[in-house]
């Protein structure tokens, strides 16, 4: 490919689970790829490392917050494509706070809301990037992360693009905001902008404050005597699980039409979390029974009479969401997207994976 051909692509958020992973994606497809990251990001590659792509990415120092500084970024690197990807989530260490990537122990639970921090960063960060696209050069196509946790108190079950938004906490409010600005400057301005409303997605790259990998990780622990007991939260949780990699691609896909839109990506399946115990327990080796109510219920091994799994109500939260479930039709018909993974083989992925690191004593992030 010459020069003049190669596409670029800036994608913020790229030392993340879904950044690493279209990252991948895009120099697979011959893109130039930039990484936007804050500059404590900068020995955080440990998830580009993983993909081996670490030496591929020309990487910009990046702040969400700054306008100058995003102005110049996308004047500088003149990407064809703008992946929004980084945000301040819930689970997020607080700025400035410890900072557990590169820790072997697991994170505290949510930290408080920060809700003007992360209103700025999530909410008026995607402004940001919108007004640096209109400005230096409006062809550029924007795809903006937008989330499930948007439809918050549920109106109707699965959920899809016209599924009324009622977001619940600062991070689902900063995202409808993101998520209205990337339509508007679609309506008023012709940007080529895209949010992508994606429900819950995994990986073996995801952080260990989520649960999926919190699960994974934790019971690899105990199958290598390193954790005695896994402590959970609301147990009958359910959530819409797929897989990051299936899901950057209908990122990709939705750069690639002739305008914008807005697309929900889903499995379309709901599982709760004692599901997901179950499931990692058996690709490890670990036949998990559970008995008892509430607080009170417990995960045992079945072959040893040992708990593995306690509840722990610290882990609950003030308003949990329930019914997300989304109905992906949308993207399957407009796009051709289809996810590959199901539930059964995205557990094998992350069990076998913390398996590995664990076993090999190389649990970096
Ligand atoms: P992730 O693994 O937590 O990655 C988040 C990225 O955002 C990291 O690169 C992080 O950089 C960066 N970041 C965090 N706070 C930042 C800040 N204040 N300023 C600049 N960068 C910041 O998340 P992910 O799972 O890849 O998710 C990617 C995007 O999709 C996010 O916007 C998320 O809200 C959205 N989303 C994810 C899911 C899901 O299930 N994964 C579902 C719906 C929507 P550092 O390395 O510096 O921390
Ligand atoms: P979220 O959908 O972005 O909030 O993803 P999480 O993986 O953090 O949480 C998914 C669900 O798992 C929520 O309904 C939690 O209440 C539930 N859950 C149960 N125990 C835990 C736990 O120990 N940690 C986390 N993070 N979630 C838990």
């Amino acid at each position: 490919m010459t020069a003049s051909l190669e596409k670029r692509a800036l994608v913020t958020g790229v030392t993340g689970q879904d950044g690493s992973y279209l990252a991948h994606l895009l120099l697979g497809k011959g893109y130039r790829v930039f990484g936007a990251v804050r500059r404590t990001s900068r020995s955080n590659v440990a998830r580009l490392e993983e993909l081996d792509i670490a030496k591929d990415i020309e990487l910009v120092d990046f702040d969400l917050l700054e306008f100058g500084n995003i102005l110049r970024v996308v004047d500088q690197t003149r990407p064809d494509e703008i992946y929004n990807l980084a945000a301040q989530q819930p689970q997020s260490p607080a700025p400035g706070g410890i900072r557990t990537l590169r820790s072997n122990r697991l994170p505290p639970p949510r930290e408080d809301p920060e809700p003007v921090y992360t209103g700025n960063c999530d909410g008026l960060g995607v402004a940001r990037l919108l007004e640096a696209i209109r400005i230096v050069n409006p062809k550029i196509r924007f795809y903006q992360a937008s989330s499930s946790e948007m439809f918050g108190k549920i109106s109707e079950v699965p959920q899809t693009e016209i599924t009324p938004l009622r977001p619940r906490g600062p991070y689902a409010v900063a995202k409808l905001y993101g998520h209205w600005m990337t339509a508007n400057y679609r309506e008023s301005y012709g940007i080529h902008g895209s949010s992508g409303i994606l429900f819950n997605h995994e990986s073996p790259l995801r952080g260990q404050e989520f649960v999926t990998r919190k699960i994974t990780v934790s019971l690899a622990k105990i199958k290598y005597g390193e954790l005695e007991v896994l402590y959970l939260g609301n147990l009958d949780a359910q959530r819409d699980w797929g897989c990051a990699a299936d899901y950057v691609e209908g990122m990709w896909l939705m750069l690639q039409q002739p305008a914008g839109d807005d697309y929900v990506l889903a499995s379309g399946e709901m599982h709760t979390v004692r599901d997901f115990v179950s499931a990692s327990g058996t690709v490890l080796g670990l036949d998990i029974v559970f008995e008892g109510v509430g607080a009170n219920e417990r995960g045992i091994d079945r072959r040893t009479g040992r708990t593995l799994i306690q509840v722990n109500p610290k882990y609950y939260r003030p308003v949990d969401l329930n019914q997300l479930c989304g109905n992906p039709l949308k993207a399957e018909q407009a796009l051709g997207w289809k996810r590959r993974t199901t539930f059964a083989q995205l557990v094998a992925l992350m069990a076998e994976a913390d398996d590995r690191r664990v076993r090999d004593k190389r649990l970096t992030f």
